[in-house]
């Protein structure tokens, strides 16, 4: 009996084997990936269990708002009385544990909802506070701290920064200090997005939203959520924020939306965006879906194991790399908040290299050669690697990087984790082929 499916087990191994040789890798590096994932069980089995417990979350929702064949339908025109996007926007509100959402293809995309969400929110003469430094490179423009057309600041909406500790946790002092009587909406980025800072856990948020609403309760306290969903059991919105807002082409959309965003959040927040995402008297009224609820419904209703993949796939990357000696962030043992992973590489060849092996595991483009390039907005030259079914999905196997000190390499997604997995070991190939890394 054992012989038996010892035998069975050799010969699956052996097919994987030479598939992966027809993917470019290498008997080595196979072998090196199949020894680091063998130290990482306990940390999958803990994202087993967080996605177990989202999944039946969003199933609960699904049931308990009665989704039908009839809600997969496509309104046009007007979209007056779209039921299917009704009730998926019960269905987000139950999931988020809020009053209200909107989840909606009129929505381009992360950086739009979070804009609908503070132009909504915020009237002349408003103060927004980013209590936790930086927010998100493109709010700059939306915000007005870039001078931009149509920003905030031309609204008369004043904006004030509060900078994070040294290491990296909130300055309770200036927060309290720069709370003002026209502070109006507090925006706390739970994912470190491009920055080197940690991402926060949902438990730290609450207690800034706590120690925020303790001085004004009436201060609304808004969370960009972009790729933090589903990481954890409880989202912002359960430790007290008003509003939670996301892209579809990061984890809610489960990889299948083609396009959208959401806020979730309190009735009268969600209707205040809901006037900028349309306009005011029509608010979210309004809106045809085209066809797109079934997506959306399908695709959230993957999303807590399309997220499991991609956070087994991070720390996959950030336990290869740190075995080779490279700064990682987050390291390969700490609690993660969202699917980004960071790593440095200290040298322009090693990141385009990386980045080339994540291309060339794509299913879309892999024999497209990602180059460095000018882009819009940045300092420096940036590269890319992204073959993904819907553009620019970060959901998807994608990585990006700055030409720039200290060369570090942002890596996310990866719809399944054996893809995550395969797109990190060509990752490896590539540098060991160009001499780069020596595996010890
Ligand atoms: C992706 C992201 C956004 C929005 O970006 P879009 O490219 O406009 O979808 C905002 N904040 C964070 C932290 C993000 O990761």
């Amino acid at each position: 009996m054992q012989g038996i499916e010892y035998r069975k087990e050799s010969r699956e191994k052996r097919m994987l084997r030479e598939i992966y040789r027809e993917l470019g890798i290498s008997p080595e590096v196979i072998d090196y990936g199949a020894k680091i994932e063998a130290g990482l069980k306990e940390r999958f089995v803990h994202f087993d269990e967080v996605a177990e417990y989202n999944q039946m979350k969003v199933l609960l929702a699904m049931q308990k708002n009665k989704v039908s064949e009839e809600c997969f339908g496509a309104s046009s025109g007007y979209g007056y009385n779209d039921y299917g996007r009704e009730t998926l926007e019960k269905v987000y509100a139950d999931t988020f544990h809020t009053e209200a959402a909107l989840v909606r293809p009129l929505i381009a995309c992360g950086t739009h909802a979070l804009a609908i969400a503070l132009f909504g929110n915020l009237r002349p003469g408003d103060e927004l506070l980013c209590p936790a430094g930086k927010p998100y490179d493109t709010l700059e423009e939306v915000i007005g701290i870039r001078p931009s057309k149509g920003s905030l600041k031309e609204y008369g909406v004043t904006y004030r920064q509060v900078e994070l500790l040294p290491d990296g946790t909130f300055d309770y002092d200036s927060i309290r200090q720069a709370i003002r009587p026209q502070t109006r909406l507090v925006e706390i980025q739970r994912s470190k997005g491009y920055l080197t800072r940690p991402s926060f856990s949902v438990k730290q948020i609450g207690e800034l939203i706590r120690f925020v609403k303790d001085i004004r309760p009436d201060i609304i306290c808004m969370v960009d959520n972009c790729y933090g969903e589903f990481v954890d059991t409880i989202e912002p919105s359960d430790v007290g924020a008003d509003l939670v807002v996301g892209s579809l082409i990061k984890n809610p959309g489960g990889g299948l939306a083609p396009i959208g965003g959401y806020i979730a959040g309190t009735k009268e927040c969600v209707e205040n965006a809901s006037y900028r995402m349309t306009c005011p008297g029509l608010g979210m009224e309004v809106g045809a879906t085209l066809g797109v609820n079934r997506s959306f419904y399908q695709g959230f209703f993957l999303a807590p194991m399309i997220t499991k993949g991609a956070l087994k796939g991070a720390v996959f990357a950030s336990a290869v790399y740190e075995s080779l000696g490279f700064p990682v962030v987050p390291d390969s043992k700490e609690p993660r908040q969202d699917i980004i992973q960071a790593i440095t590489f200290g040298d322009p060849d090693k990141l385009i290299a990386f980045c080339k092996g994540i291309q060339a595991a794509a299913p879309v483009d892999s024999y497209v050669d990602p180059e460095p390039w000018d882009m819009p907005g940045y300092d420096s030259q940036v590269i890319m690697a992204a073959g993904a079914f819907v553009q620019g999905s970060s959901i998807e196997l994608s990585a990006d990087g700055p030409l720039k000190e200290p060369y570090n390499v942002y890596f996310q997604g990866g719809l399944t984790w054996e893809h995550a997995r395969l797109g990190i070991l060509k990752s490896l190939e590539i540098l060991c082929q160009r001499g780069l890394v020596r595996l010890p």
